[in-house]
């Protein structure tokens, strides 16, 4: 069983205070943002969250990524919400342009018939070098190289209950490398050929394929065809060496080298979760149940009335995604033998 890092248990005499600051080790880890300047106070909201529900008691450091350089404001107003340090990246070009093999008319044609099409950001570079940025390089600048774990946040999300735990020593002492809240079906007309470029890559690094693998949450046929479920990427806590790991970088590579960043328009979403589910044991692969958490447009809301009331939740249960029939979450819980929590079954619409 899961070794369960709380040093107070609901019910505990000091349960209710959050001031006081769990004891343990404190593990080598991130919070982490990529961002514009013009997202200063969409991020603003993310921080207050984060700092309110959890960090507060923990001052983890957090590190802002972007493109651009950083303004004043930006500046000023994160790191007056942060308790712990923070620090400021600017991405070099390499990691934010089309690489040299990519033909940039082919890539050109793409997002115009995309734009035809109507497919979210179809038509956008800048979502195209943010979804590679994502998927092949934000765990190897600089300022991440000194820790071990992430916790990647984004504008405008929301936390809903408080976390009493610390959620970077549980993947630290259960030995996960990847976590989620929330997973979904791809779209498909942004990932054509990902699954010819994953076979592909099955086939010539069969060395980084694990043993124990989630394969069956990729796929309904043994590997034949995506069935396009994913971990949603907005929220995501990790190892860094992981993603840092010989596996990992082969996989992006290959993917890189076949250009679907630019020639399609590859979400960092099913690229992590594809690496997850065939380069990790499937044990290695963790839902965070208890961290309610909101991107636009879903809601992961804790099953169970009394988990909601202990951890002081203020979502929705009603608006849980978990078990609906575009989540691919009641599938995780399948393949890994897992029991859904009580009441499961009354949330599916
Ligand atoms: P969505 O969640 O897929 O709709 O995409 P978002 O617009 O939320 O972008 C994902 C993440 O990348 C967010 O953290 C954004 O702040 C960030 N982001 C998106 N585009 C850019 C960009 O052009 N420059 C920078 N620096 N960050 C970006
Ligand atoms: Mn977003």
């Amino acid at each position: 069983a899961d070794k369960y890092p709380l040093a107070l248990k609901p019910g505990d005499p000091g349960w209710d205070d959050l001031t006081t600051i769990n004891s343990g080790p404190r593990m080598n880890a991130t919070f982490v943002t990529l961002a514009r300047n013009g997202d200063v106070w969409e991020i603003a909201k993310s921080i207050r969250q984060v700092e309110d529900r959890f960090n507060r008691r923990y001052n983890y450091d957090w590190v802002f990524l972007n493109d651009q350089p950083f303004d004043d404001l930006f500046k000023k107003v994160t790191t007056s919400l942060v308790s712990g340090k923070t620090h400021y990246g600017l991405i070099p070009t390499e990691h934010w342009s089309f690489p040299p093999h990519i033909d940039q008319e082919k890539a050109k044609k793409v997002r115009e018939d995309m734009a035809q099409k109507k497919i979210i950001y179809g038509d956008s570079i800048s979502y195209r070098h943010m979804c590679r940025f994502e998927s092949g390089f934000f765990f190897r600048q600089p300022l991440m190289m000194n820790y071990e774990y992430y916790w990647r946040v984004e504008p405008s999300i929301k936390l809903f209950c408080d976390i009493h735990y610390d959620p970077f020593r549980y993947m630290h002492e259960n030995n996960k490398k990847y976590s989620f809240v929330l997973s979904l079906y791809e779209y498909i007309d942004t990932i054509p050929t990902l699954w010819d470029s994953v076979k592909k890559f099955i086939k010539n690094h069969p060395e980084h394929i694990a043993a124990g693998n989630s394969m069956a949450f990729l796929s309904d046929d043994g590997g034949e065809t995506y069935n396009k479920c994913h971990f949603w990427s907005n929220f995501e806590i990790g190892s860094l060496s992981w993603l840092r790991s010989k596996a990992y970088l082969d996989f992006f590579n290959s993917l890189d080298q076949d250009g679907g960043f630019f020639y399609e328009r590859w979400g960092d979403a099913p690229v992590h979760s594809i690496a997850a589910g065939l380069m990790l044991p499937k044990d290695q692969i963790h839902f965070f149940n208890d961290i309610a958490y909101y991107h636009v447009p879903f809601t992961h809301c804790p099953t169970g009335e009394a988990l909601r009331q202990s951890l002081r939740c203020h979502c929705d249960p009603k608006e849980n995604f978990d078990w609906k029939g575009y989540s691919c979450t009641a599938r995780f819980f399948d393949i890994n033998n897992m029991e859904k929590p009580e009441g499961w079954e009354q949330e599916k619409d």
